[in-house]
């Protein structure tokens, strides 16, 4: 099968090779991959966060039909579409049997700590499947962007009439918050210039210059209660600054910059809690199979196996209007 790989960090070295097919494992699945969405983790896992196997496949977030079962798989069959919970997990830490797989003890995350899926075929163990019936790029766009996502929307508690900020909204995890905000019942203020994001749900539009206005007015004076920074640094004090009594920040991205200042007094004054996350849990990925499934994905570019550089240099160009994908099969 061609497969993209690199045996050296860096975007140079990664180029499409011929490798030998893999064969499923007893309790495992080949994939024949359909499409994969970009992220920031495959950009990382190719300029150098340290990875096994090498040569080394990236690829994270991946949407593919069954090919080929293992002899003891019993819930999936050549020709079902899924997509793939990219967490290793062992399904016996206590994390694991409070269901949260992505804080497994002694896991990882897929395409770090085993070969991803920018291949034509993708080897997985089946309890990371969950089966979909949807449109092939937004397929795709479930097992990262949105489920970060829904995950810290659960976890900061949103729910009917919640006042939601969403700072890069416009971003890969941004564009599922602010639409799964929305389903959920909040109150939604998308931070960024893209009118479209009003078709995705946004109820008001915001700048970083003017959004604690536009916060004051749509919480009559009360602020947020769920402030979602998946930006870092870049949008930390904006992020505080619109931050209600008992608000929640989530965190779980850090791409401009990881530290920032903190005013202690600031948060214990209003019960304000920073909340980081990371992922989601398998639970979590097949209830957006379904809650999703008529979500919108906002697509910049697609590209195919062989442009996956040009694809991840897309991924930080300046004009980049919504995701990048990779289109595989
Ligand atoms: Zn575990």
């Amino acid at each position: 099968m061609k497969a993209v790989l690199f045996e050296k960090s860096g975007l140079e070295n990664l180029k499409v090779s011929e490798v030998k097919d893999p064969e499923p494992g007893p309790h495992e699945v080949v994939l024949r991959v359909i499409e994969s969405g970009v992220n920031p983790i495959d950009y990382f896992v190719v300029v150098g966060i340290p990875v096994k196997p090498v040569p080394h496949i990236p690829g994270a977030e991946v949407y593919g039909e069954v090919e080929k079962v293992g002899d003891h798989v019993k819930n999936f069959k050549p020709g079902d579409k899924v997509i793939v919970y990219n967490r290793v997990f062992d399904g016996t830490c206590d994390m694991c049997i409070r269901g949260e797989e992505m804080l497994c003890r002694n896991g990882g995350i897929m395409s770090l700590i085993t070969q991803g899926g920018w291949a034509e075929k993708f080897v997985v163990p089946e309890k990371n499947l969950v089966k979909v019936n949807l449109d092939p790029r937004l397929a795709a766009s479930l097992p990262v962007a949105a489920l970060t996502s829904y995950h810290a929307l659960k976890e900061t508690g949103v729910g009917l009439g919640k006042v939601v900020v969403v700072f890069g909204a416009s971003g890969n995890t941004g564009m599922f918050a602010v639409q799964l905000a929305k389903r959920m019942g909040a109150k939604v203020v998308a931070v960024s210039r893209k009118g479209w994001l009003r078709e995705y749900g946004a109820d008001e539009l915001a700048e970083i210059s003017n959004v604690r206005q536009v916060v004051e007015k749509v919480s009559n004076g009360r602020m947020a209660d769920v402030v979602i920074n998946s930006m870092g640094a870049g949008a930390w004090d904006a992020s505080l600054s619109v931050l209600g009594t008992k608000g929640k920040l989530a965190l779980f991205g850090t791409l401009t910059g990881n530290e920032v200042k903190v005013d202690l007094s600031r948060i214990y004054s209003s019960h304000a809690e920073i909340v980081g996350t990371t992922g989601g849990s398998r639970a979590e990925l097949m209830e957006l199979a379904g809650l999703c499934s008529d979500c919108k994905v906002k697509v910049y570019k697609e590209y195919s196996l062989e442009e996956s550089v040009e694809a991840l240099k897309a991924l930080n160009s300046q004009g980049r209007d919504g995701r990048v994908m990779l289109k595989i099969s």
